[in-house]
């Protein structure tokens, strides 16, 4: 078994941090990305500027390999946007000769199974290896190979929430879907003439729904006719939200304390809590039907934008023995350090192998994808969860699962 490599499903951020970390310690490992670079999701990101700075972007083992190969690294305390951690960071890392050797873009992975078991076949899973199914996104064609750990660095970005409450999309959202942007559009760039001089309803109660809103305010300034209606299930915006004063991340802080002032802008309206039901295409745009307060309405935009967060996709783990808690889908016994209610990003303490257990024998999901539906997710905790992986595989011990806390009722 330790002969064969450690499957890495994604070359993210985190992906590539197990990659130099795996390296560091040479054990042999094969990295999968279905996009055509490593990064590819912050890529598409990229307009977007992070809340941490460089120090809490830039995982230790990263590092060193960088250095060893020349890599300048950026001011510790500077604030990047997606593209500048593409740039900077993520492909050059991708180039460092140990990773680049094992690294297979434009491939993904479509199955990860025990080999010759299956999901109910208790006994010998610890002794077989893993085998993982990856489809070249070129040819279409499927390979195998063997694995003896899988580490699922594959993120959420590209699962994200539709906008029906009860989970699923409403009626009308799939057929108009020209008409609608998932996560942060790029307001101030590529996008701007889509968006400017237009009606555009942004769904949702997060950081990127108020970035769109910013993004949105300045296009007013341009042009006055852009108007923005923000719609979100919860009733009150600024209950729980640090300010600039308050806030483990500046940045995000700042973001904050400028809300007030921008939602009390006369081409700003804020529905709140609300329920869309519907959405229709009518000569002169989107007719969405709604209900806010509990008073059904109907609104007229050009444009929605929907930023109600990200799931996990399990698919093609599906025969794996996994074990998700049932509300945030998030590894079971992790899920009270990350619950939104109890953390913000920031306040998530360290973790390690003993949160991220799963029954499947090493088996892990790491990164922004072993939040699940949390949002909290930082890249700093990521690399701890994958230092604490490494060393498990590196010693082989045997993983006692952490004891569940009374704080989990609180996630319900
Ligand atoms: C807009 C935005 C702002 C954020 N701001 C911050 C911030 O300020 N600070 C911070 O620390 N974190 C921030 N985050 C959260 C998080 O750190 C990032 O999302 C980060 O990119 C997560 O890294 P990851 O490697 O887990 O996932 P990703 O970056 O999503 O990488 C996953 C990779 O897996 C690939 N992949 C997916 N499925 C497969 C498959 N089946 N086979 C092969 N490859 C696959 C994808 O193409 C992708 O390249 C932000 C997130 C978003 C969306």
């Amino acid at each position: 078994m330790n002969l064969l490599p450690v499957v890495i499903i994604g070359a993210g951020p985190i992906g590539l941090a197990m990659a130099a970390k795996l390296a560091v310690r040479n054990i042999p490992f094969s990295l999968f990305e279905k996009g055509q670079t490593a990064g590819s999701s912050i890529k598409e990101w990229g307009h977007v500027n992070v809340f941490t700075p460089w120090e809490m972007n830039v995982d230790e083992d990263a590092k060193t390999l960088l250095l060893e190969c020349g890599w300048t690294p950026p001011k510790n305390d500077e604030i990047a946007c997606g593209k500048k951690i593409y740039e900077n960071y993520l492909l050059p890392l991708s180039q460092v000769p140990a990773i680049k050797a094992n690294l297979h873009t434009q491939a993904e992975i479509v199955q990860v199974v025990r080999h010759n078991l299956d999901k109910t076949s208790i006994e010998l899973r610890k002794n077989t290896p893993f085998k993982v199914t990856f489809k070249d996104t070129q040819s279409d064609q499927n390979n195998t190979l063997l694995a003896r750990a899988v580490i699922d660095a594959s993120g959420v970005w590209n699962s994200p929430n539709p906008i029906g409450v009860d989970g699923f999309h409403v009626p009308g959202e799939q057929e108009n879907a020209s008409y609608i942007s998932y996560g942060i559009p790029d307001i101030s760039g590529k996008d701007k003439t889509k968006y400017v001089g237009k009606k555009v309803l942004v769904v949702g109660s997060g950081h990127s729904a108020m970035a769109s809103l910013f993004a949105l305010d300045n296009l007013h300034e341009n042009d006055p006719s852009t108007e923005v209606i923000w719609a979100m299930r919860r009733g009150k915006i600024l209950n729980n939200l640090s300010d600039k004063n308050t806030d483990a991340i500046k940045a995000r802080g700042e973001l904050n304390s400028a809300l007030p002032n921008l939602i009390s802008k006369e081409h700003i309206s804020v529905l709140a809590p609300s329920r869309i039901s519907a959405i229709k295409k009518v000569t002169n745009g989107l007719d969405v039907e709604i209900n806010v307060n509990g008073e059904t309405m109907n609104v007229n935009v050009d444009f929605i934008i929907v930023s109600t967060g990200f799931r996990p996709e399990t698919g093609f783990i599906s025969e794996l023995q996994y074990q998700l808690d049932p509300v945030w889908e998030a590894p079971l016994y992790l899920v009270d350090l990350i619950n939104p209610h109890l953390h913000s990003c920031g306040s998530v303490p360290n973790h390690g192998v003993k949160q991220l257990y799963h029954p499947e024998p090493d088996f892990f999901i790491v990164g922004h994808k072993s939040y699940g539906r949390a949002p909290t997710f930082l890249m700093k905790t990521g690399y701890e969860q994958l230092n604490s992986i490494a060393n498990h595989i590196e010693k082989g011990e045997e993983i006692e699962p952490s004891i569940k806390t009374e704080t989990r009722s609180c996630s319900i």
